[in-house]
């Protein structure tokens, strides 16, 4: 099989990961829960902190004791590589009137100044689309949004609820069986379908057109995740939400760890300090390795394709629980991931040059 660019098919060996020098056995740890957990299910699909070691000492046996066990810190944030990778992808791809209109769109929106503060571009127009693209999972942790379970914050102007929609994230699919292909939850598609229409309607509001892009840019990268979409059902319809609550043994990381098979394939694209000159080259290796799909298709396709990575690709064969990955699966899962990555760039251009074509004055949203 090839080999994936540098920077992101490269496993990131260190001392923990096995080499053919390695003799002790390496240290793991368990992996924070990874924030794209679904609203309100992990809790019953994963032990809670408390009796997670538990379960691990339960599932490991002694072999996992003897190599030690390190709780990893709380919640790390998420990885963001894969979104600004999308994002700096579908920017290069984008022609100068489609870019210009973008960028008037994103000034119009309350955190434009938060993404210009953070990026490392030059370029503040690039800064604002890349930085922009992990807008709607920073929700998660920003005080000024609430989950749908919590008190409700107070409104914000520019920003039509302050939810932090969680469930706009993802859809699920049983990988097979009767119910194959059909939704159980999640609002991925609908929410979609809507930002597209929303970003590229003409005669709506431009603050509202403003709050949508950055949904936009985010849900079509996560539209192309492939567990963001596939979830494996057990025989009583118990879904896994979409792997969050399969635990893998991970050598191929700077510490070699326990953590979900989601928070895998989240990694995937690279780490979450990707920015700058790093993520040029990164999405340069991509796009060298990854063409423009043909034909592009549209959010079906992407979803079907989504789905079937995860029933075939996505979950390791192992039934060790927990399945270690093995070289050979993390050397296609990283390829696929990159390919998913470029592809959503891709499209996304697609779809903005499509929606906001009908616009050629951008100076009539500036307003
Ligand atoms: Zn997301």
């Amino acid at each position: 099989m090839p080999s994936c660019q540098p920077n992101l098919a490269a496993p990131r060996r260190s001392a923990a990961t096995p080499s053919a020098g390695d003799t002790a056995p390496p240290r793991l740890r368990i992996a924070a829960p990874c924030c794209h957990q679904r609203p309100g299910k992990i809790a019953r699909a994963l032990p809670s902190w408390p009796t997670l070691a538990a379960f691990l000492q339960r599932r490991l046996g002694a072999a996992l004791l003897i190599c030690g066990i390190l709780i990893a810190p709380a919640a790390q944030a998420w990885n963001a590589a894969g979104h600004r990778l999308c994002a700096y992808i579908a920017w290069q791809s984008l022609d100068l009137m489609t870019r210009q209109h973008v960028a008037v769109l994103l000034r119009l929106h309350p955190d434009h100044s938060r993404w210009l503060a953070r990026a490392r571009d030059a370029d503040p127009d690039l800064a604002a689309f890349v930085e922009a693209s992990t807008w709607a999972d920073e929700l998660r942790r920003d005080p000024r949004f609430h989950a749908e379970e919590e008190a409700p914050t107070a409104l914000l102007p520019g920003f039509p609820d302050t939810l932090r929609h969680r469930d706009w994230h993802y859809v699920d699919r049983p990988l097979s069986g009767s119910r194959s292909g059909a939704a159980t939850d999640g609002e991925l598609p609908r929410q979609l379908e809507r930002m597209i229409h929303i970003v590229g309607d003409r005669n709506a509001d431009a603050r509202r057109r403003a709050w949508a892009l950055p949904w936009l840019i985010h849900l079509v990268a996560d539209a192309h995740q492939p567990l963001h979409v596939g979830s494996r059902f057990d025989e009583r319809g118990r879904s896994d939400d979409g792997g969050n609550a399969l635990l893998v043994d991970n050598p191929f990381v700077a510490r070699r760890h326990i953590g979900s098979l989601h928070r895998y394939w989240d990694e995937l694209p690279g780490p979450p300090w990707l920015r700058g000159s790093t993520l040029v080259l990164a999405a340069q290796g991509i796009v060298a390795e990854h063409p423009p799909p043909a034909p592009a298709g549209r959010l079906k396709q992407w979803l079907d394709e989504s789905l079937a990575v995860a029933r075939d690709e996505a979950y390791p064969a192992d039934k060790v629980e927990p399945p270690t990955i093995t070289a050979r699966f993390n050397e296609r899962a990283r390829r696929t991931a990159a390919q998913r990555v470029a592809w959503s760039g891709y499209r996304l251009a697609g779809l903005l040059q499509q929606g906001l074509r009908s616009h050629p004055d951008a100076s009539r949203d500036d307003r």
